[in-house]
């Protein structure tokens, strides 16, 4: 499973975190999931809790923000963002565009620590 590999690799990074940053415990991860990314939320949400049992991040929430895909259409000159990832169309002009600016994002956006001072980490 695809994601199990994922929600593992979240963890690292967030152990280390709460390390550096001396943390207690994690109280939250956000990660940010592109469209194009292929990560299925509930199955990613379900590993994380697999993964992080035994661990400092047991019980740790798992917050996903959606990404959508954003193109550049060359017709309107700017970026645009597509509804679905079925047709890679502009959806103001229809011009046809491959040229994806958004949309494969698989990152941490923050952990959440406790501690005394600090509340939130960028990892
Ligand atoms: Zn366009």
């Amino acid at each position: 499973m695809h994601e199990l590999s994922i929600a593992n690799r979240l963890v690292e990074i967030a152990l280390e975190v709460a390390e550096n940053e001396g943390a207690e415990a994690i109280e939250g991860v956000t990660v940010r999931i592109g469209a194009l990314s292929c990560v299925h939320n509930r199955a990613l949400a379900f590993s994380f809790d697999l993964v992080t049992k035994d661990t400092p991040l047991e019980g740790a929430e798992l917050r996903i923000i959606d990404v959508p895909v954003k193109v550049f259409c060359v017709a309107c000159d700017r970026e645009v963002e597509l509804p679905g990832i079925q047709r890679f169309r502009c959806p103001l002009c229809d011009t046809p565009s491959g040229d994806i600016r958004q949309g494969r994002e698989l990152e941490i956006e923050s952990i959440e620590i406790r501690d005394a001072d600090k509340a939130t980490a960028e990892p």
